[in-house]
């Protein structure tokens, strides 16, 4: 028998595009929408029997990475809740988040060990955000000036009340209890009067 022949006389039945999509969205853990668009095209009509058929699957991707010269900075945090900056003994500047090489001269920076306070340089009131935040809204997002640092961090600032916020304000690291390595592992509070 030719292959066009071959379905022919066969009795064809439609699959419940609904019904398809939202398993198949539910299997991989993607929207149905996603699942729609990717897939828009086997629904149109019906198709030869011999044309390829394209079904979702998912994969998994594990891998790690490296801090690289980063990497004392993010042992510091993790493993001994410590601030470190990098200097630059040329330019007498010191940099945090770190730099292995300074940005004006491109010399190697040296690690410093910081007091983890600073002072509010700018910021911003955040009132909503993604399910990231939810229930923690007000919140404030601010660029920091560290002490013993010419540079500024962008931050979480953790108040009773964000509203009280102010350029200027003297704040501090809080490192979490369980660290992982990541610069979430420390945000800033505000410090008490005359601190
Ligand atoms: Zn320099």
């Amino acid at each position: 028998m030719h292959k066009k022949d071959m379905a022919k006389d066969w009795q064809f039945t439609q699959t419940d595009k609904t019904k398809w999509i939202e398993t198949e969205a539910s299997r991989i853990g993607v929207t149905p929408f996603d699942v729609e668009k990717a897939f828009s095209s086997e629904f149109d009509g019906k198709k030869d029997l011999f044309s390829p058929l394209e079904i979702p699957d998912v994969m998994k991707v594990t891998y790690k990475y490296t801090y690289g010269g980063q990497s004392a900075f993010f042992r510091a945090l993790r493993d001994y809740g410590k601030l470190l900056g990098a200097k630059c003994e040329a330019c007498d500047f010191t940099y945090c988040p770190p730099r292995k090489n300074c940005s004006r001269c491109y010399g190697e920076t040296q690690w410093v060990e910081l007091p983890g306070t600073g002072k509010i340089a700018s910021y911003t009131t955040i009132y909503k955000g993604t399910s990231l935040i939810t229930g923690k809204t007000p919140c404030i997002c601010a660029y920091v000036s560290l002490d013993e640092t010419d540079f500024v961090v962008l931050t979480n600032v953790e108040m009773d009340d964000p509203s009280k916020a102010k350029v200027g304000m003297r704040v501090k690291a809080v490192f979490k209890p369980e660290r992982t390595g990541r610069v979430s592992d420390f945000y800033f509070t505000a410090m008490s009067e005359g601190a």
